[in-house]
């Protein structure tokens, strides 16, 4: 059977271009559906057969033996997100007939073509659901050959359908409401785990009521996930995304040459060295691979990309790497400690779970300080947002959104949302950009005429009473205080080292900054250090762990010098083994 014209091959669906998903990587779609429905086994056989010869390349087909089994499959269909192009349904069956199957099954799937198989006998059926149901045909029993009876026939019920009904997208489906924090942690996380979804705004999409309704959840339950297997996952936390996704992994072996904590651009890049190298490697993440990077939406001064590249493309590429070198990966999988035991360093897991190695490299990175004042901790993610320029953008367009902050993060975030924003207004609290921004971020923030710069201004309240409502913005200069509506404020503003989960096992600054190398012994303490050698040039107070990236002292805080400093901490891991003969 010829392809119709107007649909496109299975191919070239990868490409479909795709509304409010997270990931611009489309997941192939299923194929549209041809549903046939019929009480006699043999009639039900014999029909499936014949269309599956004729358009099996294109469509699946599936069966039913009765009304009430076709609803049933339909509403799975539905929930799953596949596309019903046509139903082939017998007219004369027990319990439902033909007629009344179909005006049910129109409520679930309005746009499938509706064709009856009949006898004789039942044309005026046939003929009273035309204006019924407005069924676009009946098909007389037997359709032999059915190269004449019945292809023509449903070659052009197929090419209509197909002509009006691009493919559908065939992922994760997010239903939730806009300003509800455990829905933007879910998309959030999706979304920087790379993988697509799309996102269903109770408030604003028409689909919401009814997937919500096969799912069996009301609104006050959201987040919703729809998988495409059907499987729905009701207010689920990370770690069940992360199972159901199919994203977490799980550690081969006990004992690793090298554990890693965190996969931003030091862990994986430790991860690529420390696998190509020989050692046996785990990196542990607790969120998604590429740490701060992955939020970069163009990350420009890194070596070799003179047109720069997104901070998920890099994290891609890199994960990518270092499992093609072996190294393996558990994502959504926090490590709360690390100690001495017999044989070895024991990390010890979020679910409790403790894996030993012979060296870790500490690479959890820096988050977002977080806005200190009144409002800010009740509306985080209710118009509040720290660093999640990326997986908002969809949700601000149009609108007129702030951003505080002047740090490169800050710039690049506000030139990404200008795209979609109607206005950006970036609150600075110095008079200029040039102490904390690249000169060449700088410069493009200042073309950029949706853009605009206030200096000496802070943030001294956020207020709302379900989302984010309005923002009080003192001038630094005057102290004077100014009120103004807002929907949406990114804060960009300086960043603490994730140490908190060491519980003083490494010596840190005060500020929690892990010591390596010279300064375990200078700003340690006197007790930091107990070996009769000195430290290595990445080796904390505790002998075989090292820190690599933004969380270590001293460190530069740019990508390129954190995948530096993650492939400098393997090479001291070899010097490290040696020492141990390892
Ligand atoms: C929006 C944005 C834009 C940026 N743009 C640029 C740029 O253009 N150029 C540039 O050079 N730099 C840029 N930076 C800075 C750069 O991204 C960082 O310097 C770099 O990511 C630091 O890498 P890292 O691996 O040390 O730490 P991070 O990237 O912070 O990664 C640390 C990882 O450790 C994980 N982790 C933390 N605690 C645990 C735990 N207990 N268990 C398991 N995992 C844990 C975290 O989830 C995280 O994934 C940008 C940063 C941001 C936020």
């Amino acid at each position: 059977m010829p392809l119709p014209s107007a649909f496109p091959h299975p191919a070239d669906w990868q490409a479909a271009s795709l509304p409010n998903t997270g990931h611009l990587e489309v997941p192939v779609a299923d194929k549209p559906i041809i549903l046939t429905v019929d009480d006699d086994p043999e009639v039900l056989q014999a029909v499936a057969r014949d269309v599956r010869r004729g358009f099996g390349e294109h469509f699946r087909i599936m069966r039913a033996d009765s009304g009430a089994r076709a609803l049933e499959i339909l509403r799975k269909l539905k929930l799953s997100g596949d596309q019903v192009a046509l139903m082939l349904v017998d007219q004369r069956m027990p319990g439902l007939t033909g007629t009344e199957f179909l005006v049910e099954a129109i409520t679930l799937f309005p746009e499938a073509k509706k064709s009856l198989l009949t006898a004789y006998a039942d044309t005026d059926a046939a003929i009273a659901a035309i204006n019924e149901i407005r069924l676009d045909h009946y098909l007389v029993k037997p359709w032999d050959p059915p190269e004449q009876r019945l292809y023509p026939v449903l070659d052009d019920l197929l090419d209509d359908w197909t002509a009006t009904h691009p493919p559908e997208f065939h992922g994760i489906r997010i239903i939730g409401h806009r300003w509800s924090q455990e829905s933007h942690v879910a998309r959030d996380f999706l979304a920087r785990n790379q993988v697509p979804y799309r996102w269903i705004d109770l408030t604003t999409d028409p689909d919401a009521p009814g997937l919500l309704a096969l799912a069996g959840v009301t609104d006050d339950r959201c987040p919703v996930l729809v998988f495409p297997d059907g499987q729905v996952l009701v207010q689920p936390t990370t770690q069940e995304i992360a199972s159901v996704a199919g994203i977490r992994g799980h550690a081969e072996v006990p004992l690793y040459d090298l554990i890693i904590v965190g996969a931003g651009p030091a862990g994986l890049a430790a991860a690529v060295y420390g696998a190509s190298e020989g050692l046996s490697t785990l990196l542990v993440e607790r969120e998604a691979a590429g740490g701060q990077a992955g939020q970069s939406t163009r990350i420009e001064n890194y070596l070799g990309f003179p047109a720069g590249l997104s901070g998920e493309d890099l994290s891609r590429r890199a994960t990518t790497q270092a499992k093609r070198f072996g190294a393996e990966l558990l994502l959504a999988h926090s490590v709360e400690g690390i100690k001495h035991r017999e044989g070895g360093i024991g990390v010890t897991l979020g679910d409790g779970t403790t894996l030993l190695a012979h060296s870790v490299i500490v690479a959890t990175g820096v988050s977002y300080r977080r806005l200190d004042v009144p409002g800010a901790d009740a509306l985080t993610s209710r118009g509040v947002y720290y660093g999640a320029a990326a997986s908002e953008a969809s949700s601000v367009r149009g609108e007129h959104i702030h951003i505080v902050g002047a740090a490169n993060s800050a710039g690049q975030a506000a030139l990404h949302l200008s795209t979609v924003a109607k206005r950006v207004t970036m609150l600075v609290r110095g008079d200029g950009l040039s102490a904390s921004m690249s000169h060449y971020l700088a410069e493009r923030i200042m073309a950029t005429p949706n853009i605009d710069l206030r200096y000496s201004a802070t943030v001294s309240a956020v207020s709302g009473a379900e989302h984010l409502e309005s923002i009080t913005i003192r001038d630094a200069q005057s102290g004077s205080e100014t009120t103004e509506p807002a929907t949406a404020l990114f804060v960009f503003i300086g960043a603490s080292p994730h140490t908190e989960w060491l519980n003083g096992q490494v010596a840190c600054d005060a500020k929690g900054f892990i010591l390596t190398g010279a300064e375990v012994i200078s700003g340690g303490g006197g007790n930091a250090w107990r070996l009769d050698r000195d430290p290595l040039l990445m080796e904390t107070n505790v002998p075989g762990v090292f820190a690599a990236g933004d969380v270590r002292l001293g460190s530069a805080k740019r990508v390129a010098t954190a995948v530096g400093e993650g492939a400098a901490a393997v090479m001291t891991v070899w010097q490290y083994r040696a020492s141990m003969g390892l």
